[in-house]
């Protein structure tokens, strides 16, 4: 089996997706399927729609293009705001983008009316995130441009918390943001359709005692793919953590840790911790590194500590009896490592769980060979 892997249990992943839709369904919200983590895998996306999910969102459009070339005819929507010269493909692979640029949009519209088809915007407020997003007071005369544009269509408006800024939302702000769309169809007219919450930091707002009022949308990677509620890093209850798991292959051990084991820390990478192994008298040697993962993001296992690592190389500590020569470790990871493992050239998928009900024949194919435990 090939190594360095990450393995990908689908019946988890389609098991997470369940509880959130059963849990948000009865407070009128749907679940929109976040595939950007995984690079738009189509198996992965097939999960989440498997699951219930409503539709999948994506920020790039190669990832979209992934997930089309496999066969998904579902829904799916840009949540980054395209790229200007973008714009064609935007229209050609999404039903829907998120916007806050009127140009952008004009080009959108102009994209469309060449293709013959209607494009769906829905446009982005900013609420406190600082990241992207058009500004509450903008929102009115935006929408009333959209609405006068031919070849474009709006569709809603969205919000994102806790992204640049890792605060969650707050009661009030989703307040403002559910006054914010009674205010649009105001001053629009057109109901809106989706009003999206956020992602997956706004679950316990979401799950919450009160009422969600308008929000009838929320767009979530993290929670269905890692089962954890990002901001606090908790397991949410009920939900599979273990959906993925990064394997690498021990390629030496047994070696006395030197005096100094600063030697072995690139000096550019500060952010490297230099965990001094308390009561490891050994090390394990692995073939993997920073080119395959975000190696701070690894969950070491039972008696192991990260020693450090290097482009292609991970050294832990350990206390426990050494493990051989080209035996295997396994390794729970977070977002950031199952972000980078997935888009790590030599890094192989291997998919475990029931196979997705359909896909492309292509795509099963692929399934079927990769199940094979
Ligand atoms: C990444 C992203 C999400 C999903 O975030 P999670 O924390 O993984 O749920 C939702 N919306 C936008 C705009 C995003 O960029």
């Amino acid at each position: 089996m090939s190594c360095p892997r990450i393995e990908v249990d689908l019946s988890k992943i389609r098991r997470n997706t369940r509880t959130l839709v059963k849990r948000l369904g009865p407070r009128g919200i749907g679940v929109t399927g976040v595939t950007k983590a995984v690079c738009g895998h189509p198996a992965i996306a097939q999960a989440m729609l498997d699951g219930g999910a409503a539709g999948l969102a994506d920020a790039r459009i190669s990832n979209v293009q992934r997930l089309r070339a496999a066969g998904m005819t579902d829904s799916i929507t840009l949540i980054r705001t395209p790229m200007l010269s973008q714009a064609d493909q935007v229209v050609q692979s999404c039903e829907t983008s998120y916007n806050t640029e009127i140009s952008v949009i004009s080009a959108l519209a102009a994209a469309a009316i060449r293709k013959g088809t209607v494009h769906g915007i829905v446009l982005m407020v900013e609420m406190g995130d600082q990241r992207d997003g058009i500004r509450p007071e903008n929102l009115a005369g935006v929408a009333q441009q959209v609405m006068q544009m031919s070849g474009v269509a709006l569709k809603g408006i969205g919000a994102n918390f806790a992204c640049l800024n890792e605060r969650a939302p707050t009661t009030s702000q989703m307040a403002a943001l559910n006054a914010l769309a009674n205010e649009i169809e105001g001053a629009c007219g057109p109901f809106l359709k989706i009003v999206s919450g956020g992602n997956s930091a706004n679950l316990p707002w979401a799950l919450g005692e009160h009422a969600t009022g308008r929000v009838n949308d929320l767009r979530l990677g993290e929670a269905i793919l890692l089962g954890v509620e990002p901001v606090s890093g908790d397991q949410i209850g009920g939900m599979h953590t273990d959906a993925f798991t990064l394997v690498a292959e021990v390629i030496e051990t047994g070696a006395k840790p030197p005096p100094f084991p600063i030697a072995l820390i690139d000096p550019t990478r500060e952010r490297l911790r230099i965990v001094t192994p308390s009561g490891a008298s050994a090390r394990i040697i692995l073939a993997m590194g920073h080119q395959d993962t975000d190696i701070l993001g690894l969950s070491m296992p039972v008696g192991s500590t990260l020693i450090g690592a290097t482009s292609d190389h991970l050294v832990i500590g350990t206390a426990r009896p050494l493990p051989t020569v080209g035996s295997e470790l396994k390794f729970r990871i977070n977002y950031n490592a199952l972000m980078h493992a997935m888009s790590a050239p030599d890094i192989e998928v291997k998919l475990l769980g029931d196979p997705p009900t359909r896909l492309s024949r292509r795509t099963q194919g692929e399934v079927g060979h990769l199940a094979l435990v």
